[in-house]
């Protein structure tokens, strides 16, 4: 579309307009009428994406070039349909920060992606409902490198997803506590806290973050550790990454502790006694032991069913007498008990990945991967029959590390109906809108 300056337009207009007021008060002698015809100008150029093509390293994607489909899929297919303006698949933190200063200097809006597993879909470049504009993305997927010093410390590449760092700390017999889903970004999850299988006896995961290499808002590349910058590390232990792009992180590891893995499932409609039990026990309970209960329903479920994951980091003999305080509160026995003693805390994140045997590097949703990308949407009613529904709740103090030693309380999170003395109230309003019922045949809760 052609346009005009509105500045022209502006003049031509005020030029106009005056010699009407003066023709209406002093007539000239000869009368002349002299036009100006209105600059037509081209459309406004775009980003000149060949500049900061010339500083990076990457590939740049722009809107239907080859590669733009791939490069831009994040891992939640409700987000396919966003078209953001480029992206840029850094290959070092140097492009990052070229990057940076790029779309300072040409006013482009940029969102930062690693594992692409934001609820919102911040990190797909374009979420009209949430009010961001198409961006380039920054994409720090290449950027996965590990390496475990010496000294346990654990250098990790932005990049970087849950299996990989499981994978390759674990092989040096070391492990950092993070998240349960393999293709979460350890960046994400890390800034924004990261709670896990290990966080009761182990702390959150951005408790053994020792320091991290980012990108400021200037495009400058710093160190934050607690011997500089301390207050940007703070920042990012939790702060969910607004303080600029992280391209590395340095965490402090832990001996891999040996796991005992317990599963237990009962009948749903002892759903209200095994919920109200598991919110007194799981908060209590020795902190080696982690535990997560699930309401489940939808195509995968014989119906809706209550289940129990929980992992413990104690010696395999000693779980039966923690797990008894559950079932005592209970009053009522478990359909299934099954326990796995003494795996690898790698083998368990493994199998809670859903990637059982698998290498690796297939471990992904990408083309090969063993996994299949889920839409993950609220549901304000968790427990219909269709497609695969529920909720789960996690249960526990999270252990108080230095520097973060307060405001942990033990509690339960996630779960719909909250916890203390109005829960059972609380479960009865939900049982009543529907929202904790299935099919007759099964009984209601
Ligand atoms: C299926 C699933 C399972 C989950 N399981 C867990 C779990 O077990 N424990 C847990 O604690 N959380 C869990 N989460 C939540 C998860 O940690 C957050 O959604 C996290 O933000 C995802 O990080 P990402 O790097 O994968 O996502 P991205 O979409 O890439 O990033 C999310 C946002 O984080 C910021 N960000 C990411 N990387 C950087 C960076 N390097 N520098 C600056 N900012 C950055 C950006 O604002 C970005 O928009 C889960 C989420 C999902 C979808």
């Amino acid at each position: 579309m052609s346009s005009v300056n509105r500045r022209t337009f502006l003049a031509s207009v005020t030029f106009g307009g005056t010699a009407a007021v003066l023709a209406a008060c002093s007539r000239p002698a000869t009368p002349t009428v002299v036009q100006t015809p209105p600059t037509v100008e081209p459309p406004p150029a775009g980003p000149n994406w060949g500049k900061l093509r010339s500083k990076i390293s990457g590939p740049l994607y722009l809107e239907g070039a080859d590669g733009y489909e791939d490069a831009k899929r994040v891992e939640n297919p409700r987000f396919d349909g966003a078209l953001p303006l480029a992206v840029l698949a850094a290959a070092t933190a140097d492009d990052v920060a070229q990057a940076v200063r790029f779309a300072g200097e040409a006013d482009v809006p940029f969102v930062v992606r690693a594992g692409g597993h934001s609820y919102s879909g911040y990190s797909s470049g374009d979420v009209g409902q949430a009010g961001l504009a198409p961006s380039l993305v920054i994409d720090l997927r290449g950027l996965s490198g590990i390496t475990v010093e010496d000294s346990g410390a654990a250098v990790i590449g932005a990049g970087a997803s849950l299996i990989q760092v499981y994978d390759a700390v674990g092989a040096r017999g070391r492990a950092v506590a993070g998240g349960s889903c393999a293709t979460v970004g350890v960046a994400g999850l890390t800034l924004g806290g990261g709670v896990g299988v290990l966080t009761r006896a182990y702390g959150l995961t951005s408790d053994a973050l020792r320091s991290v290499e980012l990108v400021t808002a200037g495009g400058e590349l710093l160190t934050a550790s607690v011997d500089e910058n301390e207050d940007l590390l703070w920042a990012c232990r939790g702060g969910g990454g607004q303080v600029g792009i992280v391209t590395s992180l340095t965490f402090e590891t832990v001996p891999a502790p040996t796991i005992t893995t317990v599963f237990l499932e009962w009948a749903f409609t002892d759903a209200v006694p095994v919920i109200l039990a598991w919110q007194q026990w799981a908060p209590e309970v020795d902190p080696r032991l982690w535990s997560t209960l699930k309401l489940l329903s939808g195509a995968r479920h014989d119906g809706p069913t209550i289940q129990l994951t929980a992992t413990w980091t104690g010696p395999s003999a000693a779980l039966d007498a923690q797990v008894a305080g559950l079932h005592e509160a209970a009053g009522v026995l478990p359909l299934v008990n099954s326990v796995r003693p003494d795996r690898t805390y790698t083998e368990v994140m493994f199998t809670y990945a859903g990637c059982a045997g698998v290498p690796v590097d297939q471990c992904t949703t990408g083309d090969g991967g063993a996994l299949r990308r889920e839409a993950l949407r609220h549901l304000p009613c968790p427990l219909r029959p269709a497609g695969r529904r529920g909720c789960r709740c996690a249960g526990g103090t999270v252990r108080a590390r230095p520097p973060a030693g307060s405001h942990r309380n033990g509690g339960v999170a996630g779960c719909p109906w909250g916890r203390g003395p109005g829960t059972a109230g609380r479960l009865d309003r939900l049982r009543a809108s529907g929202c904790l019922r299935h099919r007759p045949v099964h009984g209601h809760l």
